[in-house]
């Protein structure tokens, strides 16, 4: 029983953050889960809870901006559970540097794993969608591709991409029963954050900022953008494609 109940869901960036919170929330509403992140260890400790609370997940370690981690992650999810009806690609990284700071390597690499990887898991997981006659593909985004500031050269024009990327898939599947979406999370509770805060200086220097862009005044938790990747996952969103569901405290607003 529940939201996602007989759902087959693949899950990047697992280990830890918003994939984490996720993987939780979507496993309490009865998902059948594969989890995915290049951190086996963070992804063990995931798959742990899960099963703790009776949750069914398989986990698979790899790097998302490779083909042979989409397929082996999409043949996982057939051989396990039968076939595929959700993907959430959400594994990401944020280098800081300005375009003169960018190397060509930040750029590909950043490139490769926030952009890329959600190209290369759809190629894999849309046959087996259509297969089963539709299914939902969530990508997460960001703040950063509706306002940016500087610093962030690759990681803006990487989540602007994939606000392209998913409107084109939309359009094209709609009338095959394939819905896809992104989110656009503001500021989070997550490692991603803390690892930001350290290059800052420590805390004290990253909550003025969070506080002046964020009219909610506080960083929301990872099960708080759960709830969002919840509706889009769910037949409850069945009429919603193409979009990008904003849940960011206001920043886009402000
Ligand atoms: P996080 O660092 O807590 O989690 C990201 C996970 O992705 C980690 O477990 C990491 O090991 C995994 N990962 C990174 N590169 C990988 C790769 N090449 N292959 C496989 N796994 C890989 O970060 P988070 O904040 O939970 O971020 C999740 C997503 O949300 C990212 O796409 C990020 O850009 C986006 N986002 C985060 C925030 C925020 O405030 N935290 C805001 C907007 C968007």
């Amino acid at each position: 029983k529940g939201r996602l109940a007989n759902k087959v869901v693949i899950i990047t960036g697992a280990a830890s953050g918003i994939g984490k919170g996720t993987a939780i929330l979507f496993a309490e509403e009865g998902a059948n889960l594969i989890l995915v992140d290049r951190d086996m260890e963070k992804l063990e400790g995931t798959a742990e809870e899960i099963r703790l609370k009776g949750g069914d997940c398989r986990t698979v370690c790899g790097d998302v901006s490779l083909t042979r981690t989409a397929a082996e992650v999409v043949e996982t999810a057939v051989r396990e559970f039968g076939g595929l009806d959700v993907v959430f690609n959400n594994a990401g990284i944020m280098p800081t540097a300005d375009i003169l700071g960018c190397t060509e390597e930040t750029w590909d690499q950043v490139i490769d794993v926030n952009l890329k990887s959600m190209f290369l898991m759809c190629k894999q997981a849309i046959p087996e969608m259509l297969k089963r006659g539709g299914g939902s593909i969530i990508n997460t985004s960001s703040v950063m591709a509706h306002l940016t500031e500087p610093g962030y050269t690759a990681y803006t024009a990487s989540k602007a991409g994939i606000l392209g990327l998913t409107k084109e898939i939309a359009v094209t599947y709609a009338e095959k029963g394939i819905r896809c979406n992104s989110i656009s999370p503001g500021w989070v509770d997550t490692d991603m954050n803390m690892k930001l805060a350290e290059e800052m200086g420590g805390m004290d220097k990253l909550y003025p900022v969070i506080k002046a862009q964020q009219p909610l005044g506080r960083m929301a938790t990872s099960r708080e953008i759960a709830y969002g990747v919840l509706f889009l996952a769910s037949d409850e969103s069945v009429v919603v494609t193409g979009s990008c569901l904003n849940i960011d405290g206001g920043c886009t607003a402000a």
